[in-house]
């Protein structure tokens, strides 16, 4: 199958790319990949983005930038991306379904997924009380005790959220002040459900069918000391999802794709737009910002790369 758009990811930058790439009439396909709409689609409330007097739900948002490009004539498929070959025009796209897709411009819009604790009992209990979307699983845990682990937006939004379900919530954090914006703060301290424990981590998740507890080190004393709760949901950050485009795609020291303030890459008409790029704002509205440049400057490329091609034609005619 070929495309004139290949969008690669689905979140607020991949779908915004997408419809202004089909407003262009050039009938993009997004793969969507593992996390379709993307790590918003796993947030709760979207207080922030503009336009939403009330907020608006993560997953409402993302289904509705989908529907708004698929309007206008968007393309979209179930389907990883396992490898791209930039050698020749058009790109090759193979996925792991072992089919081929080739694309004259490519918008890399894979997103970042959230950063491991990498500690003992993480990985072994995941979905067994180990949680990354409290969005997804909060309802599981009714009446339960519940870690957050970390200190910025996420950890504070996503605990609030699960206090909704949730007897007790123990946020740990490594430091004695948090990241999070302060209006999050304020709600936090003042919800009688939440309860801080400062300069600390977590050493170890334990339990065997399920999450019993978790070892908590104090950074400041060295002392360790054993909590009790069933459910633990780390949000201490977040890696680029960039493992396909290593060799072929500059990428920085943190693995995020380098491109410059036009959304292009090393690779002409190659674009990457969103939190695989940006690891400073990594808002829903900087991503979907970042998608309509992508898709612009992917019309523009497409334009020339179609002029010259004509010209040439002309020419030899
Ligand atoms: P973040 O802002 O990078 O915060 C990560 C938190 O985890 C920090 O508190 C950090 O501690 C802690 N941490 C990092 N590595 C750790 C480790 N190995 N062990 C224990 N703790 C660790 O990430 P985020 O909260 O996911 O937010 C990402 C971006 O999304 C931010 O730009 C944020 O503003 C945005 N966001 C916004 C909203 C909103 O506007 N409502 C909601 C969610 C996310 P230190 O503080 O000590 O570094």
């Amino acid at each position: 199958m070929h495309t004139r758009v290949a969008v690669i990811g689905s979140g607020p930058a991949g779908l915004t790319a997408a419809l202004y790439a089909a407003r262009a009439n050039l009938e993009p396909l997004v793969i969507r990949g593992l996390q379709p709409g993307g790590l918003i689609a796993t947030t709760s409330e979207v207080e922030n983005y503009p336009g939403f007097v009330d907020g608006i739900g993560g997953f409402e948002l993302a289904d509705n930038i989908e529907k708004q490009a698929e309007r206008f004539g968007t393309k979209y498929r179930d389907t990883l991306i396992t490898s791209i070959d930039a050698s020749q025009r058009p790109f090759v796209l193979h996925t792991d379904d072992g089919d081929q897709i080739t694309a004259d411009t490519i918008i890399v819009s894979t997103g970042a997924s959230p950063r491991k604790l990498g500690v003992p009992g993480e990985d072994v209990l995941a979905n067994r009380g180990v949680s990354y979307c409290a969005t997804c699983d909060g309802f599981f845990f009714r009446d339960k005790r519940v870690v957050v682990v970390g200190g910025g937006n996420s950890a504070l939004d996503e605990g609030l959220f699960l206090t909704r379900y949730v007897k007790e919530l123990v946020i740990i954090h490594r430091r004695d002040s948090l990241r999070a914006d302060p209006i999050l703060q304020e709600r936090a301290f003042s919800n009688p459900k939440v309860r801080f424990v400062w300069d600390s981590t977590v050493d170890e998740i334990l339990g065997e069918q399920s999450v019993t507890g978790v070892k908590i080190r104090n950074l400041k004393t060295g002392e360790v000391t054993l909590h009790e709760t069933e459910g633990v949901f780390p949000y201490i950050g977040h890696v680029p999802n960039t493992k396909i485009f290593t060799g072929l795609l500059d990428l920085d020291e943190n693995g995020y794709i380098k491109a410059d303030h036009n959304t292009r890459t090393n690779i002409p008409g190659i674009f990457a737009a969103g939190d695989v790029v940006d690891h400073v704002y990594r808002q829903a509205i900087t991503a979907a910002g970042e998608g309509c440049k992508a898709a612009m400057e992917a019309v523009w490329y497409l334009a020339d790369q179609d002029f010259k091609a004509s010209k040439a034609e002309a020419i030899n005619a």
